[in-house]
């Protein structure tokens, strides 16, 4: 019987020999220098297990294959060539909204590790909370760090919130994640989803007005003021203890969701695009998002920015890498077609903060990345898991697992090699495997619920006082 593992890997071939692998089998380590970064071989033959690799990625991968054969139950004789489809695989956390200590992050981490994601995007900066230290400028976590209240979906849950990662803190985030062979991609959002900023630098804003840390989910007007020269540099003087913290390739600098209304009065911005000879906000977006990226280029770094950016065509294809999550104009594809590279992570299907009637499994597993891309370009897959509605740790696991998984397996195997009652069936057979590691999944029956099922979660999710995250995406839909 062939064994179920997550992902699936490129070639199992079952030897028909049922030798168990005892627990202390030894493993034995054979460099091959012809497999590709990320590759392995692992043959299971007379009770001995032995892995070939080019790579300590490919080492890694493979003794998390035999973790997940172990878990699975006994393993018998077997060679499993294997290497991935996508070079970046990976899953994020908002750690602004609401947000989880290092521990319970560890053990997601770890968790995705063995499911072969290899970026962990850490989103670290919003309207609702600036939650990494930055040693130049205490009063971003001072201040920024502090809302008085939360009240996302119209929940009142009392108040204040507070708190945010030390420099310390990252790197020993940082610093389990290399050891899981997991670059962090951190995310500072700029011009937009700035408040918390703001709160702490109002002269960085259009208006210079005084604000604190948002409240509720939803797009605010609170962006940075781009024709002014001191708050670009503020963004760089951060950057540059960011490029400092994260030894990563790339830096996220969001990009997404800034609303025009606060530059369109502003005469600094205004005098920017006089000199910039350009005329339309788009464009004054694209020209700050590719100046970043440039100054990110000069500290060998790559930006990385959400599909949003791509509007004013400003973007270098060598300086930035896209990534898109609701693009009806196809700006990606044209994008690519330049040579830009494009990290996928549909809404409808990656994003995993939304309840499984809205986005069951079987529809995520389903999701085909590269359908939106018949241009060549993409590096790989994300799915993302924001928090405005996630008050609890079991919450957030529960969330995500198993559905990240899909995202695992499209990234490693690209286009399937089994079918979903396949899939699912694995995923199954992994919960105690996942529970082992302090991450509760949600139960079976769950995961695809039935329509009018669907209909009721998502109609739960969705009444009250919501939805401005949801009413802004679909005006965003319509421009
Ligand atoms: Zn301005």
């Amino acid at each position: 019987m062939k064994p179920t593992l997550i992902p699936q890997p490129r070639e199992i071939i079952c030897s028909g020999g049922a030798s168990a692998l005892p627990e202390n089998a030894s493993v034995t380590f054979v460099n091959k220098p012809e497999l590709p970064d990320e590759a392995y071989e692992l043959k299971i033959e007379n009770g001995a297990a032995e892995i070939a690799a080019s790579s300590k990625a490919g080492v890694f991968y493979a003794a998390a294959t035999l973790s997940q054969l172990r878990a699975n139950g006994a393993v018998g004789d077997m060679l499993i060539r294997d290497e991935p489809a996508y070079p970046y695989r990976g899953f994020l956390i908002d750690s602004c909204r609401h947000f989880y200590r290092v521990n319970e992050l560890k053990s997601v981490i770890d968790a995705a590790a063995r499911f072969k994601l290899n970026r962990f995007h850490w989103h670290l900066t919003d309207d609702q909370g600036w939650r990494v230290e930055i040693k130049r400028y205490p009063k971003l976590t001072e201040i920024g760090s502090r809302r008085s209240g939360s009240h996302f979906g119209g929940v009142d849950e009392g108040g204040p919130y507070v708190g945010y990662f030390t420099q310390d803190e990252i790197r020993e985030i940082v610093d389990y994640c290399m050891e899981r062979f997991i670059e962090v991609v951190p995310e500072i959002d700029m011009p937009g989803h700035f408040t918390a900023a703001l709160a702490a630098f109002p002269e960085f804003g259009c208006t210079g007005e005084h604000m604190e840390p948002a409240q509720k989910e939803g797009i605010y007007p609170n962006v940075m003021c781009v024709g002014n020269d001191g708050a670009v540099a503020f963004v760089k003087n951060v950057l540059d203890e960011v490029c400092e913290l994260f030894p990563g390739k790339y830096v996220h600098i969001g990009g997404d969701e800034a609303p025009r209304t606060r530059w369109s009065r502003c005469e600094k911005c205004n005098a920017k695009m006089k000199a910039l000879g350009i005329t339309d906000y788009d464009a004054l977006q694209g020209c700050f998002i590719e100046e970043i990226a440039e100054y990110l280029v000069s500290k060998g770094k790559t930006a990385v920015t959400w599909n949003e950016s791509l509007k004013g065509g400003r973007l270098s294809p060598e300086h930035v890498v896209v990534q898109r999550w609701m693009d009806r104009k196809n700006l990606c594809e044209a994008f690519a077609k330049k040579g830009g590279k494009v990290i996928e992570s549909d809404f409808y299907h990656y994003y995993f903060d939304y309840p499984f009637g809205m986005t069951p499994l079987k529809k995520a597993f389903k999701y085909d990345p590269a359908s939106k891309h018949r241009e060549a370009g993409l590096v790989g897959v994300e799915g993302a898991l924001w928090t405005e509605y996630v008050r609890t740790f079991d919450d957030l696991c529960e969330k995500l697992f198993p559905r990240i998984l899909t995202v695992a397996e499209r990234g490693w195997s690209g286009s399937p090699k089994r079918d979903y009652a396949e899939f699912r069936a694995a995923a199954e057979s992994l919960i105690p495997f996942l529970n082992e590691q302090g991450i509760p999944a949600l139960p079976p029956d769950r995961w695809d619920p039935a329509p009018l099922k669907r209909i009721k979660e998502v109609r739960a999710f969705f009444k009250g006082p919501l939805n401005n995250d949801l009413i802004g995406q679909m005006r965003e839909n319509k421009k």
